[in-house]
């Protein structure tokens, strides 16, 4: 006897920026009574909070400690693929002898095989993207031959349905330098081969973020914007507790931090934090410190680096006294949240622009590669923060860092940015609140869940 109809596995790739909005996703669903599986490597379970979800193992061929010990990119995601696909089945069949059948995979969209296994089952796939539908659709413009890689200077400004005049710094890395990530940017076209098959496609945004673009794509995907998935307590929502996503792959020094951040006026602190993947040399991290000392502002920086790049930033910073807190890593929107936060320099990735635009702090955008350099480019046209250059070597100089800061924090525009970040929060709330845009399409997707007897 089934007790419950809708039981959704949703399905990661295990790196903190994809678990995170998924994780998130997983716990929205089950709020609004839909149960929900995580099922992720078996190293990464350990890192999850299990009680805020069922997780299950599924292997990707390299349970001892996954990406780091493949060979390359290319191997490891192929070798996801077949020892994936063989034990995401075996998770199905398992949960077929329940009394709660699993009726809908929602895959990352790095896993396209996720779709063959939900349809040798027949159940519902649903692909989720991590990056914004803006970027998604540059993307899909290259599937269906709009735009042909490598781009002729002589084509920009690029204009494409639903999206302000692009430059070439404005686009995803791998669309810019396609010749640089040949493997990411394979991977990625492989999904979009794809897309018009599953029964939805799941974007981490919100309908009144990316309206033209949405409008624009109508009709072309089964797109279902359902965003920001963040936790609850930072948009204003009823769920008690979620202040956290409830996956870390590193520990944060919680303590110390807060204790920090509580002696601090409201709104003086910059937060500098690069996210989960990126690395920052010694001369970057050098021109950084310049900067932040320059600004003359508090300032908490995570620097997740190795020993002796951390070693020379703390030497900086130990000539700086009281003014700025170092740490390995914090539970991000938390930090985001404190009231002594005014500023967050940012590498742009997708999650953390959507964490800050939710909570209302405004940016300073120093993208890296991949789709930061377009979400950059949104956080300019939003009007919450302002782009950083960099100089002909890639290295954020650190007057250029004192500067923005200086723009976002007291600057002539300054007011205007904080009144704009403000208004996106309350924005991201409401669609994310009873009735909301984001709230009535997941209702839609959870109607449609359960109507489908297993
Ligand atoms: N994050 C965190 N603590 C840190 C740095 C990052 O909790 O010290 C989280 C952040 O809140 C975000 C994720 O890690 O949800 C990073 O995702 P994002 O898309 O911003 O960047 P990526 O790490 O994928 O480049």
């Amino acid at each position: 006897m089934n007790e419950q109809k809708g039981h959704v596995i949703v399905l990661p790739y295990p790196a903190q920026g994809h678990i995170n909005p998924m994780l998130q996703f997983a716990k929205r669903l089950i709020s609004k009574g839909v149960k929900a599986t995580l099922a992720t490597t078996p190293y990464t379970i350990k890192y999850i909070d299990a009680s805020s979800v069922h997780v299950e193992p599924i292997s990707d061929g390299y349970d001892e400690g996954g990406f780091k010990f493949a060979p390359s990119v290319e191997a490891y995601l192929e070798s996801f693929k077949s020892v994936g696909s063989r034990t995401l089945s075996e998770l199905i069949l398992k949960f077929r002898e329940s009394p709660c059948p699993a009726n809908c995979i929602v895959y990352d969209s790095l896993f396209p095989w996720a779709l063959d296994v939900a349809q040798k089952f027949g159940i519902y796939k649903a692909v989720f993207l991590t990056n914004s539908a803006s970027v998604c659709s540059i993307y899909w413009h290259i599937k269906l031959g709009r735009l042909n890689l490598p781009l002729d200077k002589e084509m920009f400004p690029i204009s494409l349905p639903g999206l302000p005049p692009l430059h070439s710094s404005d686009l995803p890395s791998f669309i810019a330098r396609p010749a640089d990530h040949s493997a990411y940017l394979a991977a990625i076209m492989e999904k979009f081969e794809i897309l018009e098959h599953n029964d939805w496609v799941l974007c981490n945004t919100f309908q009144e973020l990316e309206s033209e673009l949405v409008k624009a794509m109508d009709g072309q995907w089964p797109l279902l914007t359902m965003g920001p998935m963040i936790p609850s307590a930072y948009l204003d929502q009823p769920t008690e507790g979620d202040t956290a996503y409830g996956a870390s792959f590193w520990k944060p020094s919680r303590d110390k931090y807060l204790r920090w951040l509580e002696t601090k006026a409201p709104g003086s602190v910059v937060f500098v934090s690069f996210g989960s993947m990126g690395s920052t040399t010694a001369k970057q991290a050098e021109e950084i410190a310049r900067g932040l000392k320059a600004s003359k502002k508090h300032f908490l920086w995570v620097l997740k680096e190795s020993e002796s790049e951390e070693k020379l930033a703390r030497e900086f910073l130990s000539r700086l006294g009281d003014d700025g807190l170092m740490v390995a890593w914090c539970n991000q929107v938390e930090v985001l949240a404190h009231k002594a936060v005014g500023c967050f320099v940012t590498h742009c990735g997708w999650n953390s622009v959507l964490e800050a635009l939710s909570i209302g702090v405004p940016m300073v955008a120093v993208p890296q590669w991949s789709d930061q350099p377009m979400n950059a480019k949104f956080i300019q046209e939003w009007e919450v923060g302002v782009r950083a250059e960099r100089d002909s070597q890639g290295i954020l100089l650190g007057k250029e860092l004192e500067k923005c800061i200086r723009e976002v924090m007291d600057g002539r525009k300054s007011e205007d940015i904080r009144k704009n970040s403000f208004n996106w929060s309350q924005t991201a709330a409401r669609a994310t609140g009873v009735e909301g845009s984001s709230d009535k399409n997941i209702s839609n997707f959870i109607n449609r869940l359960m109507a489908k007897n297993i």
